[in-house]
């Protein structure tokens, strides 16, 4: 079968494309430069792989050529921006992210007759609310909505709630699109919290690293030495259970119709600290030392999370916090870190 991957360069999606060829699914996928595609094609000699350019994802008729391959049956749309180093919330984030899955979805309802079932990525960023991030009694779940407005995170002041906002609305407009519109694809959301894991080396380099793992440079780099920053959410996962939660939602009929929370569980820095000083004594020198302060659980606890549709329907077994930690330090170390 035929699948449409967006954002192939992504952290995530590197992984969702490397399962999608092992599973033997023919894959195009869209990157927005030449030299992003010629680095896939290159990672991927032989493999039943074509790499599409489509620059900018804010037009709304950005796929509209690409949905057009012949027999495609399913959509994996990745491709968002996640970072903070934006001037204009409203082009550089809230644009590409809203428009790039409105555009996508319409082009497939006109184009594309043989497209069953579309994955699109939100967030937690979607099911948060701020208010309850310290709230040791809140779990939550696919039932919660961020409540944050468009203008909020229009006016750029508080970029995390930019990026939440880009998230929660992109999200909103796709099942309201399908509500509306009933084309001939349903749809199933994937919301991870922090994504952390090994990165995929053709396309990552320490100065651009993905977002979500930033914080291991920054520990590797003893930058945490002297006070390990704040968590931020208490909730994270492993980059390998992201990707095969797109790819069992897409293959999986019952998924249709649900978004599904994919959480291993609540974390925070103290513990990332502690894995690393056991497993990687070397890095001695610039970890925090015996009784380091920071990092560590609100007071009363963080909120808790019910994961239990993403387990049972997805059939993920979430990896370990260790695991995770292992393979990422392991995997920067690699690219000279
Ligand atoms: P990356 O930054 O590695 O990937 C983002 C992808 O989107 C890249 O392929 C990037 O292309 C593409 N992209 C970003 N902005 C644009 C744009 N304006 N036009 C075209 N393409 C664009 O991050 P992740 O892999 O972590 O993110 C992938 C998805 O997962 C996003 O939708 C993100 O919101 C979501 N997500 C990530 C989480 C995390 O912790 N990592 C948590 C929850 C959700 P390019 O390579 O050219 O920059």
């Amino acid at each position: 079968a035929k699948v449409l991957l967006t954002g192939g360069s992504g952290f995530i999606a590197a992984h969702i494309l490397e399962l999608l060829l092992k599973r033997g699914y023919e894959v195009v996928t869209t990157v927005r430069s030449e030299d992003k595609a010629s680095k896939i094609r290159a990672a991927h000699p032989n493999a039943n792989l074509t790499v599409v350019i489509v620059p900018d994802i804010a037009q709304p008729d950005a796929f509209d050529e690409v949905v057009k391959t012949p027999g495609l049956e399913a959509v994996l749309h990745t491709a968002s921006p996640f970072h903070f180093n934006f001037t204009d919330a409203k082009t550089e984030l809230l644009d590409p992210a809203i428009m790039g899955t409105t555009s996508i979805l319409k082009a497939l309802k006109s184009s594309a007759p043989g497209v069953k079932r579309v994955v699109v990525t939100s967030s937690f960023a979607s099911i948060l609310s701020v208010a309850k991030l310290e709230d040791p009694t809140k779990v939550f779940s696919e039932a919660d909505w961020n409540p944050n407005t468009y203008e909020q995170g229009a006016k750029g002041d508080d970029k995390a709630v930019s990026y939440r906002v880009s998230k929660t609305l992109a999200e909103r407009a796709a099942w309201k699109f399908v509500d509306d519109e009933k084309p001939n694809f349903d749809l199933a959301t994937i919301n991870p919290p922090l994504v952390f894991g090994p990165v995929v080396h053709h396309i990552n380099s320490l100065a651009a690293i993905n977002t979500s793992n930033a914080r291991f440079v920054d520990l590797i780099q003893g930058k945490m030495k002297d006070g390990v920053a704040p968590t931020g959410t208490h909730f994270w996962v492993d980059v390998r259970d992201v990707a095969k939660a797109h790819v069992e939602a897409m293959e999986r009929t019952e998924a249709g119709g649900k978004r599904f929370f994919c959480t291993a569980g609540n974390f925070c820095n103290k513990e990332i600290v502690e894995i690393m000083k056991k497993k990687f004594p070397d890095l001695k020198d610039q970890l925090p030392g015996e009784d380091f302060k920071g990092g560590e659980y609100p007071e009363k606890g963080p909120p808790k999370c019910d994961n239990s549709r993403a387990t049972k329907v997805l059939g993920i077994e979430w990896i370990s916090l260790e695991k995770s930690v292992v393979d990422t330090v392991t995997s920067l170390q690699a690219l000279g870190a």
